[in-house]
């Protein structure tokens, strides 16, 4: 694995300019911060930095931690690019230990922002949850729990972070570090746009501009200057690591129509468990997983489709330690799961984009032993996608035709309902809701007790959402971008990983030896796509007549093997 560090030539100009303006109170914050944080970073006295890592189960560190922790400790901005599994979290976890005021996580990722909060709960280190799921008596202890102040890590999202309560409780307490994960969801160059996080650069002067840690998984170079630009970033120390870890062996298997499922049942049949298969829809799902199942492969399902109940019961047997089984799932699977010895991952159909591949094919071999990254690869998929993003996606004319309604009831100073709006915006309710979230999301409007307000009557509500319409147009057109480097991926001739490498803007890398264009393009056998006769159903067996039997003669008849736990499953 090579570590890169760089600084963004255009992060440093943009920075020279912004120090001169920064107000002094962020200077202030910055300086109080790096002086207050000295002693515990001495040597001598405790907490140190090993300290929070052993609280935390770390017995040591990578350099690249070990760096970021360093800038965050010494308030300089930071943007960490590292695949997943790396270890992004302990980034801030370990400064929100040592600096004197609350560190601030900001996700859009509900269920990791709880997973997490858990996690160090057990561990006992000092951590608040604060988001819109959190009410009551929870809500009251968690406000509190801030308002009280000093060091304490204080998880939320962009939307609960830009409520006047909570913008309120952290100017009193001071902010000593900000840390923005997934903060490619700031930039439509991305391919996880999200209006929310456009606001928090907003929000953080609020704050006083606290010292920032901006992290993701992957970012092409475009993405990057984005977070940058977006956040506005001071000068910031870039960690930027390679997307793929050097003990993932990818591989892309063509394979078209019926052939796919054959391929994949002798796949799975001979790769070590446990894997993960990631298809595209809950249908490929649900058919894999019955497929899998008449095979007597041991599986799990995963997918939106089903209820929450049957997910979890699903997803705990499934990251059971040492249970060793396969998971058939959508992209639905995998956020913040934390099983380090997962052997393949399998894509039964190539996804959306190359940033969501490598995402899913690093959930693989966390270990740091050798895992398969198999992609199964028809270029008929790109239609699916086109009609799945097509549906899920907002399209620009429709968000613009409800921006000239907002408008319209603005400029008569009325607050219409959702169903009113939609009425003069000539849009469905169902659509004109979803539209209506993401101006919300952007911090346009606000929508309490069933009323339509905007928020700033100054501005032109039109021109607001017309600027949003511009970035999801931007987002669709990206879309087929990122289907056409799929493609590319899948066709080149150049090892996978430089190829990833390259992508991500982190220049081609040597040739990793694993991939199957390193081990010069092995072909399959051609009965590897033959057709397959399952296993046939064994005998059941007839129960003894009781002829004056006895119990032990009964107990003989029974099946020599008891079906193993996991199949059970
Ligand atoms: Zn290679």
């Amino acid at each position: 694995m090579t570590a890169r560090r760089s600084r963004s030539r255009r992060g440093r100009r943009r920075g020279a300019a912004r120090s001169n303006g920064r107000p002094a109170a962020a200077e202030a914050a910055r300086s109080t911060a790096a002086e207050a944080v000295s002693p515990a970073v001495a040597e001598t006295g405790p907490p140190t930095v090993a300290g929070a890592a052993r609280r935390l189960g770390i017995a040591q560190l990578h350099a690249e931690q070990e760096q970021m922790i360093a800038e965050s400790l010494t308030a300089r901005d930071a943007l960490m690019v590292v695949p997943t599994g790396f270890g992004k979290s302990a980034c801030y976890q370990i400064p929100s230990m040592l600096l004197p005021s609350p560190v601030v996580l900001i996700s859009p990722l509900l269920a990791l922002l709880r997973d997490q909060h858990e996690k160090l709960v057990q561990r006992d280190i000092p951590c608040v949850r604060l988001d819109g799921t959190v009410r009551g008596r929870n809500r009251r202890l968690a406000v509190e729990r801030i308002a009280e102040g000093g060091s304490l890590l204080v998880m939320t999202t962009p939307e609960t972070l830009a409520s006047p309560m909570m913008t309120e409780l952290l100017a009193k307490t001071g902010v000593s570090l900000v840390a923005v994960d997934e903060a490619h969801c700031i930039s439509e160059w991305g391919y996880d746009f999200r209006p929310a996080y456009s606001r928090i650069g907003a929000q953080l002067r609020l704050l006083g501009s606290p010292p920032l840690l901006a992290l993701t998984a992957t970012a092409t170079e475009r993405v990057r200057e984005a977070i940058i630009t977006s956040l506005r970033m001071d000068d910031p120390a870039i960690v930027a690591e390679s997307p793929h870890r050097s003990n993932l062996a990818f591989e892309v298997l063509r394979c078209e129509g019926d052939t796919r499922a054959r391929v994949l049942v002798r796949l799975v049949k001979r790769l070590r468990r446990p894997g993960i298969i990631y298809c595209a829809t809950r249908r490929e799902v649900d058919m894999l997983y019955a497929l899998l199942r008449r095979f007597r492969i041991p599986a799990h399902r995963y997918h939106g489709g089903m209820t929450a109940t049957e997910r979890n019961a699903e997803q705990a047997r499934y990251m059971r330690r040492g249970h060793r089984t396969v998971m058939v799932a959508t992209n639905a699977f995998g956020l913040g799961i934390d099983k380090p010895d997962i052997r393949y991952i399998l894509h039964y159909q190539s996804p959306a984009s190359l940033e969501q591949y490598v995402q899913e094919a690093g959930r693989g071999g966390r270990d740091g032993k050798k895992a398969n990254c198999i992609l199964l690869y028809d270029p008929e998929d790109r239609t699916i996608h086109q009609a799945l993003l097509n549906r899920s996606r907002v399209r620009p004319e429709q968000l613009f035709k409800l921006g000239t309604a907002l408008a319209a009831w603005s400029d008569e100073q009325r607050s219409p309902s959702l169903e009113a709006l939609a009425l003069s915006a000539e849009l469905g309710p169902r659509i004109a809701s979803a539209l209506l979230n993401k101006v919300e999301e952007a911090g346009f409007v606000t929508c309490e007790d069933s009323v339509i307000r905007v928020n700033d009557p100054t501005r032109s509500i039109e021109d607001d959402t017309r600027g949003l319409a511009g970035q999801f147009e931007r987002l669709r057109t990206q879309d087929s971008r990122r289907l056409d480097a799929i493609e590319e991926y899948a066709g080149a001739d150049e090892c996978r990983a430089s190829f990833l490498s390259r992508y991500f803007g982190e220049g081609a890398c040597e040739p990793c030896g694993l991939c199957d264009i390193c081990r010069g393009h092995p072909t399959r056998p051609v009965g590897f796509f033959a057709p397959l006769t399952p296993p046939k159903a064994p005998k059941r067996k007839t129960r003894p007549r009781r002829r004056g039997g006895t119990r032990s003669r009964t107990r003989r008849r029974k099946p020599r093997r008891a079906p193993r736990a996991s199949e059970r499953d």
